[in-house]
């Protein structure tokens, strides 16, 4: 069984694996920019943007706009960026994995 999930996992893009999750949205975002200042020179070339596998930064009329619902929490914007404010949601919200 589990030999037959792995192998329809490989078939499947980024985006189609990204479908079978299931979110709770809060109201309240887990994400935020502690100085939206330090965007206009951003000192890492806009890693924030470049390193979110489900493109929740964007660059939008000289700041950075978060879509938070998107959020797979992967942690690598907190890695990538030391003026992106994170923190785990609130029990219950956020996402579940299908599949581990
Ligand atoms: Fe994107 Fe991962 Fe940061 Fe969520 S934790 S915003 S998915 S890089």
């Amino acid at each position: 069984m589990e030999a037959l999930l792995m192998s329809t996992q490989k078939q499947l893009a980024v985006t189609d694996k990204l479908y079978r999750n299931r979110y709770k949205v809060d109201e309240d975002s887990h994400l935020w920019i502690k100085d939206p200042k330090m965007c206009l020179k951003c000192p890492f070339d806009f890693a924030c943007v470049r390193v979110c596998p489900t493109d929740v930064y964007k660059w939008e009329e000289n700041m950075i706009t978060i879509t938070y619902d998107a959020c797979v929490e992967c942690g690598a914007c907190r890695i990538a960026c030391y003026d992106i404010g994170w923190k785990n949601p609130k029990g219950g919200f956020g996402i579940s994995y299908k599949y581990g």
